[in-house]
């Protein structure tokens, strides 16, 4: 199986970078990460000095998929996340939402064994392995690992687990597929710009998907098909989230543009992704069992 390292990084998501390695369609392929602080915070007592996203964010790849040609989709399954013995957290002035409170620094280092995040003595936690960061090269521009946008990147969506596929842009030849900052466990909003930060080994399957039209990022998991938008505001982000959900709906099942927006007025859910990175992303969710019930289901 191809695997990956995770010296093979980058920190901006650009067609200008060189790929690492190169699979076909079909293949399956193991990526390993860094955690977001490029594994350099191992202590408590640990001063870490960062001037902005020098170190933060690499994102192992990028991956050239052969035969993946601009207008296509890449099919990405997260096969597998296996997570590393302990995860990371930081917090200090500036941590997103509550940055104007922490004014004093505080790391914490968490061990992780047997499916068991321990986060203080009193609290442990079931892991949910998630993909902080999971993207194709833009078209033209190069984007840092820590934005997220249509090509996907951080969009720190916990839906991006064991189980789920992504479905990404193919804008330049090879898609080019990068992949980092793993979370052993994150809430909704990412409030103060960390999850249980850690390594991990990704298994994925990569497939290209051709004469196909998704509005993009899209991603599948559990019982549920969601459309992915990042923008300045949340609002804006929850507007384009519902927009993208809306066309696909008309478009997928049939349905009129007015009996597409009630549908989903009812059985959409908009969520929060993430509020703390250089735009925010929301989520529209809705049941796959009513695109089935329509004949359609997602490749
Ligand atoms: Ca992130
Ligand atoms: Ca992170």
């Amino acid at each position: 199986m191809l695997i990956l390292g995770r010296e093979q990084s980058v920190f901006k998501l650009s067609p200008r970078n060189t790929p690492v390695a190169s699979a076909p369609s079909g293949e399956t392929v193991v990526f390993e990460t860094f955690d977001c602080y490029s594994n350099r915070l191992t202590r408590e007592d640990q001063e870490l000095v960062s001037s902005g996203w020098d170190f933060t964010n690499p994102a192992t790849g990028p991956l050239f998929v052969e035969s993946a040609e601009p207008g296509d989709i890449l099919r990405v399954a997260i096969v597998d996340i296996a997570l590393d013995s302990q995860g990371a957290m930081r917090v200090g002035p500036g941590s997103g939402a509550l940055g104007h409170i922490l004014q004093e620094k505080k790391n914490k280092i968490i061990p992780i064994a047997e499916g068991k995040a321990k986060f203080n003595d009193r609290l442990s936690f079931d892991v949910s392995p998630m993909i902080g960061v999971i993207g194709t090269a833009p078209k033209d521009e190069e984007i840092p690992t820590g934005t997220p946008g249509p090509h996907g990147g951080n969009m720190d969506c916990k839906r991006i687990g064991e189980g789920s596929v992504v479905y990404l842009p193919v804008n330049v030849p090879g898609a080019l597929l990068a992949m980092g900052d793993v979370h052993a466990l994150m809430g909704d909003g990412e409030v103060v710009i960390c999850g249980i930060e850690t390594a991990a080994r990704i298994t994925v399957k990569i497939d290209v998907l051709k004469g196909l039209s998704l509005p993009l990022p899209m991603v599948k998991a559990g019982d549920h098909v969601m459309t992915i938008a990042s923008a300045k505001t949340l609002d804006e982000a929850a507007v384009t989230a519902t927009e993208m959900m809306h066309q696909f709906i008309h478009g997928a099942l049939g349905m009129d543009l007015q009996e597409a927006g009630m549908l989903l007025s009812i059985m959409g859910d908009l969520r929060i992704c993430q509020i703390v990175d250089p735009l925010m992303t929301v989520r529209m969710e809705f049941p796959l069992w009513i695109l089935e019930k329509y004949g359609y289901s997602m490749l």
